[in-house]
């Protein structure tokens, strides 16, 4: 028996089809050819900020064992399946397919990191897959070969999390989704072990996407077994053609690298930073708050944007002084705006007391006093004390915020944030056997 690694990416548009589904395509066909799955199908979402992505900037891997007889075949059957299923036609489809034999070689997994954190060519992709042997095709211009390569390299050993994806049938997929939003709430109440089923703020469902895709649903969560359990619990009243668990870095913030200085932030970088405010919120057209951080290298821009509700509420208070580590996607300048960190959570450090001055209390009978005229003393309207010594009196104001961590609502986070209820429950290591009936067919 061999391995073999195929990846791919870069198949659909924003009129349809899903790389995801071609996975699902695939490994129907690929277990009707007699080869063993060495783990789940991988689904890795990439730099959030590439602006060449369709939706979530996802590249699959699907990792097997077969006879070595079979190798051309199934490479044949993976390369037709993704040129029958692409959105060809598109201008800005360009799939890729990438294989690579036995070990997945470091570069190809410091490579995805890269493909994770940062911007990519395909040239210096081009570079890297000939330097481990891996075999890629492209079509059109290729640059689904940045994703699959990619997605072959990130071996999903680091925290992960595993996604179920439910499949409509053709005629259905036009249509509204007919997923029971009461079996959803349901589900999300008893299951502990899956995350972003419903938007906790407005009771939105979020396991159902919105555009003409194949996906009817897809539920998130800690263990094969836990969105598995969670699918069979919601009632969905049209037809499925099929199902698949996938393991993914959904909710793990694989792509938040941290910059040790604020003067090396890149744009189109997801990146973690930290500094001090030092420019206090202003509140832009649309609700947008827009702040500034620095430290000892420089200073940028920092904005919640107001779909992300919570975080622009926070950041509406904070003040010059308050000591932040803020995340996000950099947004490049331009004419507008200055280098910008779209901010998709944030840690606060250190808050400044907020300063007040209140006249003081009498001395004698406690009331609050009156001033007499600048520089003239107080005076109490209740005992008639008078003094000309006493002083206005320092109060710290309640600042309304809390050191501690911000995230965005879930309705507005990007597959990769890791929400609140995925601390604590990180894991590490590579499944050792799948779970019996990972898809449909
Ligand atoms: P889908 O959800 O179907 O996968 P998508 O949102 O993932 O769609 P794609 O159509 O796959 O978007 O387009 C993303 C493109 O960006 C792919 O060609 C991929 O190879 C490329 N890409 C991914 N990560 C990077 C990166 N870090 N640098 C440059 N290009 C990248």
């Amino acid at each position: 028996m061999v391995k073999l690694h195929i990846g791919f990416d870069d198949t659909d548009s924003p009129n349809g089809g899903c790389t995801t589904y071609i996975a699902a395509l695939l490994v129907e066909k690929l277990s009707n050819m007699n080869v063993s799955f060495m783990d789940y199908p991988s689904l890795v979402r990439l730099n959030p900020n590439v602006p060449w992505k369709t939706r979530g900037n996802g590249a699959l891997c699907l990792r097997i064992s077969c006879q070595e007889n079979s190798v051309d075949k199934i490479k044949e059957t993976v390369i037709n399946t993704v040129e029958a299923n692409s959105e060809l036609d598109y201008g800005g489809t360009d799939p890729g397919v990438v294989f690579v034999h036995e070990e997945v070689p470091q570069d190809i997994m410091a490579f995805a990191k890269k493909a994770e954190q940062s911007m990519l060519t395909i040239e210096e992709t081009l570079k890297v897959a000939k330097r481990v042997n891996a075999e890629a095709v492209g079509f059109k211009k290729g640059r689904g070969i940045i994703g699959g390569l990619a997605a072959i390299g990130e071996d999903l050993s680091g925290d992960h999390t595993f996604e179920v994806i439910a499949y409509r049938t053709p005629e259905n997929r036009e249509l509204p989704r007919r997923v029971q939003v009461l079996s959803v709430k349901n589900m999300d109440k008893k299951s502990d072990f899956t995350f972003n089923n419903v938007d906790p703020e407005t009771g939105r469902v979020l396991i159902t996407p919105r555009g003409p895709d194949p996906i009817l649903c897809g539920i998130r969560g800690e263990t094969p077994e836990a969105v598995k359990q969670a699918y069979e619990m919601i009632k969905i009243d049209e037809p499925v053609e099929r199902w698949m668990i996938f393991r993914t870095n959904q909710g793990t913030d694989a792509h938040l690298r941290r910059v040790s200085a604020v003067k090396k932030i890149q744009p189109y970088n997801p990146v973690v930073a930290q500094g001090t405010v030092s420019k206090a919120p202003r509140i832009i057209q649309g609700g947008h708050v827009i702040f500034a951080i620095k430290d000892e290298t420089g200073e940028v821009d920092c904005a919640a944007y107001e779909p992300t509700v919570t975080l622009s509420k926070i950041a509406r208070k904070l003040m010059a002084g308050d000591v932040l580590k803020v995340y996000g996607g950099v947004r490049a300048s331009s004419s507008e705006h200055r280098l910008t960190i779209n901010l998709e959570k944030m840690r606060i450090l250190e808050l400044v007391p907020k300063v007040s001055f209140v006249n003081p209390s009498c001395p004698e009978c406690g009331k609050r006093t009156k001033s007499m005229g600048k520089n003239q003393g107080f005076r109490c309207d209740k005992c008639g004390f008078r003094s000309s010594q006493l002083k206005k009196q320092q109060v710290n104001e309640e600042r309304g915020l809390e050191v501690g961590l911000y995230i965005t609502s879930p309705r507005s986070q990007r597959h990769l944030t890791k929400p609140h209820c995925r601390y604590g429950k990180e894991k590490t290591g590579v499944p050792k056997e799948l779970i019996e009936n990972w898809h449909y067919p």
